[in-house]
């Protein structure tokens, strides 16, 4: 019998981003969903007595609740993952989620965007193009737009999926740190894989203009 390894782990930091929790479901070049289930917490410091960066899912009730935001010391319960393939955040269903420290700072004015994140509702509305990951890592790591989403590729039908992380951006389509990056490819059994390069990024956010 499989034995649940999942165990419950405190922590404490200081948040570095708060990104929305995507998620995305590919099929060849038919098909790429986005929903977002929440929000990824990045922190900076001590998770289940270890030092260093960690990241913790929570809920839009929380976020809603606590208005986490960089600089803010927050503290609580999480557990590790269940499904680590498939979720990026390190930790998920997070509890007793505390604010110890507020940072009140002004709303951005210029890119990255690292202001209070909204609710979403406005993600879903805005949609996102792929983001080079090199990019998401570095400059726009802060940014309240750039998210690392759970991806689930349907590899054969009803029978196999396959899992990975990408990069996107909810952010106004003129931002000069924007990068797409590379096509990326979308396999399927039997087939060579097709290759989205910015194909869906197009119909994803045909609802907004340059600078929305
Ligand atoms: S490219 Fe997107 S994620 Fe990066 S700073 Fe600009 S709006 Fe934010």
């Amino acid at each position: 019998m499989a034995v649940n390894k999942q165990k419950k782990i405190k922590y404490i930091g200081t948040v570095i981003s708060v990104q929305p929790r995507s998620n995305v479901w590919r099929y060849r070049l038919d098909n790429r969903n986005h929903s977002t289930t929440g929000y990824n917490l990045f922190l900076e410091g001590i998770a289940d007595d270890v030092e260093g960066r960690f990241s913790v899912a929570i809920s839009e009730k929380q976020q809603e609740k606590l208005r986490c935001r960089i600089g803010d010391t927050i503290s609580g319960t999480a557990w590790t993952k269940k499904y680590p393939q498939w979720e990026y955040a390190d930790y998920y269903r997070a509890g007793a989620l505390k604010k110890l420290k507020a940072v009140i700072t002004a709303e951005e004015s210029a890119h990255p965007w690292n202001g209070e994140v909204p609710q979403l509702s406005v993600y879903d509305e805005r949609g996102c193009r792929m983001l080079d990951t090199r990019t998401y890592k570095g400059k726009c790591f802060t940014c309240k737009w750039a998210c690392m989403a759970n991806v689930t590729i349907e590899y054969d039908w009803g029978v196999r999926q396959k899992f990975r992380f990408e990069s996107f951006c909810y952010g106004p389509k003129n931002c000069p740190l924007y990068k797409r990056g590379k096509p990326r490819p979308v396999p399927y059994k039997g087939w060579d894989p097709d290759y989205d390069d910015g194909f869906f990024d197009e119909i994803c956010t045909e609802r907004r203009g340059d600078e929305d």
